[in-house]
């Protein structure tokens, strides 16, 4: 049976609980352990997928098409297990369930209530779909505790623990010791006043991750253990890392994952971890032999964690050429500007990355930016919303005047637009068929199938793939002649022949768009074949400029 570790935050949010789960996962994972992690978001939304960037950061989309926290990225990040639905719930979900059942009658006329009914669906969550190869289920919790929101969490948990036994689970609760410049000292307080509600609530840590910007003197070490009831090497410092992924080396050394083996009992007969993929990530990371510079062109460019995947592959690209990436984010809108001096921004640029985005806002300035990569032959890559950019100018190259998407409003020319309304009637019988009709989000993995000698075959080393796609408009197939006359291939195509998946420029250096997400599933020990390419000629541009 697989046991449990549940991950809770106290005195601040923002601790960085995500990356800590998802490091423990990779440490127990070298040391040959199967693990799957989940996320518990004590928010009313039913899912990320209608909360804006601003405020919520990416959409991380999953195979099995589930809109989730940004936090499932980092989770196969680092892990490479995909994530699924199953992974991660909201208190909006688990209440439409509920509400759902008790319309339809299902509790039998009993008074519907938060214990046990949703206790009982948040621990009937925890447990759900994991395979019997798995050996730790690791939960993180979101939010602080303490919060309103999340008692009905931890009291599940609490019941939980009890419910599997001593020893079959164990609870970590990350808190962060502050330093007080005036006085020149880690303040524990706040940790000891965090606990003391976690153990309110019937849950005692095992162990207590304090996160600091100075290093964690012994003594204060030992004060935390006396006053939280834990061992002292069951206090783990952690100190702000220079790069994400130095976090699971980080911990490993901190003694993380041999503390979680010992609550558990399972230290002595524990493999020693074996960190090769680890220490071949940081070498990469930390002694590139050059740099490049790539221009973001998007909407949401002032919070990069909107595009948190996104910057993590071109990260995991640079990787794979030994090089560092720098981002340079540059704001759509600003070229849309009458006096914008659009060559004087992209010129010092190695290549162009139009990212995935929703509504007309910017869009001419993305468009703009494609003409200028087209016309110079610098690297591009359009995604999603990038592609669709992509195609419009060509149309309009083509002599398509007023080419747009029916996203932006009514058009003459609809390059773009929902398959409903440019999809014959026969295809979309077909469509109908599968239950695929649009209008609504295409989301998840789709397969595709690629042209046997295009450039993206060549990349992908095959004519077969599947990749996650989150978007409700589609390229106009219609348009595929007169944009190829243009010199835009349309070089992959859902496996029907209807729907367009990519498109490329053979008398360009690297010109491609894609209409899915290939960042969700890049790896820093498996960089995305894409990016690795895309970096790789961005880096033969900076030799030419
Ligand atoms: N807004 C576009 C669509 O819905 C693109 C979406 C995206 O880039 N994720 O089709």
């Amino acid at each position: 049976m697989a046991r449990f570790i549940f991950i809770t935050g106290g005195v601040v949010s923002s601790l960085g609980k995500g990356l800590m789960a998802a490091s423990l996962a990779a440490l127990l994972q070298a040391r040959g352990y199967k693990v799957r992690l989940r996320k518990l978001d004590p928010y009313l939304n039913v899912d990320p997928g209608t909360m804006s960037p601003y405020q919520h950061g990416e959409v991380y989309v999953t195979d099995d098409g589930a809109e989730t926290d940004l936090d499932l990225g980092h989770y196969e990040r680092f892990t490479g297990v995909p994530a699924r639905q199953s992974d991660n719930v909201t208190t909006g979900r688990i209440y439409q369930n509920i509400i759902a059942a008790e319309r339809r009658g299902d509790y039998l006329g009993a008074t519907v209530q938060v214990i046990p009914h949703v206790t009982n669906a948040i621990k009937s969550f925890i447990s759900s779909d994991i395979s019997p190869e798995c050996d730790f289920v690791i939960c993180e919790v979101g939010g602080t505790v303490g919060d309103i929101e999340s008692l009905p969490f931890m009291e599940a948990i609490r019941q939980f623990r009890n419910e599997i036994g001593r020893g079959n689970s164990v609870s970590i609760h990350t808190t962060l010791v502050p330093y007080l410049a005036a006085a020149g000292e880690l303040k524990t307080k706040p940790t000891q006043h965090s606990v003391r509600e976690l153990t309110s609530l019937g849950i005692q840590p095992e162990i207590i991750v304090c996160r600091t910007e100075h290093p964690l003197p012994d003594t204060e070490r030992a004060k935390i253990a006396l006053f939280c009831n834990v061992r002292k090497e069951a206090v783990i410092p952690a100190l702000d890392a220079k790069s994400i992924y130095a976090v699971p080396a980080q911990y490993s050394e901190a003694g993380l994952d041999a503390e979680v083996l010992r609550a558990f009992d399972l230290l002595d007969s524990a493999q020693t971890p074996d960190m090769r993929r680890w220490e071949d990530v940081l070498d990469r990371l930390f002694n590139p032999e050059g740099e490049v510079t790539i221009g973001v062109v998007g909407k949401y460019v002032g919070l990069p964690d909107a595009y948190k995947s996104l910057t993590e592959a071109l990260v995991h690209g640079g990787m794979a050429n030994r090089v560092k990436v720098n981002i340079r984010w540059l704001d759509a809108e600003l070229f849309e500007h009458p006096e914008a001096d659009i060559p004087a921004q992209l010129e010092p640029l190695h290549a162009i990355l139009v990212p995935g985005g929703f509504g007309e806002r910017g869009s001419e300035g993305k468009i703009a930016s494609v003409t200028f990569a087209r016309e110079r032959g610098v690297p591009f890559f359009g995604i999603c919303l990038g592609m669709q950019m992509a195609c419009i100018e060509a149309a309009r190259a083509a002599g398509v005047e007023g080419a747009s998407s029916t996203e932006f409003g009514e058009t003459a020319e609809p390059v773009v637009g929902l398959i409903t309304e440019w999809m014959s009637k026969e295809g979309l019988q077909k469509r109908e068929a599968t239950g695929d009709l649009g209008g609504t989000m295409r989301l998840g993995a789709y397969p595709a199938a690629l042209s046997g000698n295009s450039h993206v075959s060549a990349i992908y080393g095959g004519t077969e793939i599947s990749e996650r796609h989150r978007h409700r408009y589609e390229v106009n197939a219609h348009y595929r002649d007169r944009l190829e006359q243009n010199g835009l291939v349309f070089s992959g195509m859902s496996p029907d022949g209807q729907l367009p998946e990519i498109v490329e420029r053979p008398d360009h250096p690297w010109f491609i768009g894609v209409q899915f997400h290939p960042e969700l599933k890049s790896k820093p020990f498996d960089p995305h074949p894409l990016f690795a390419s895309f970096i790789e000629a961005a880096v033969k541009q900076s030799r030419l400029v």
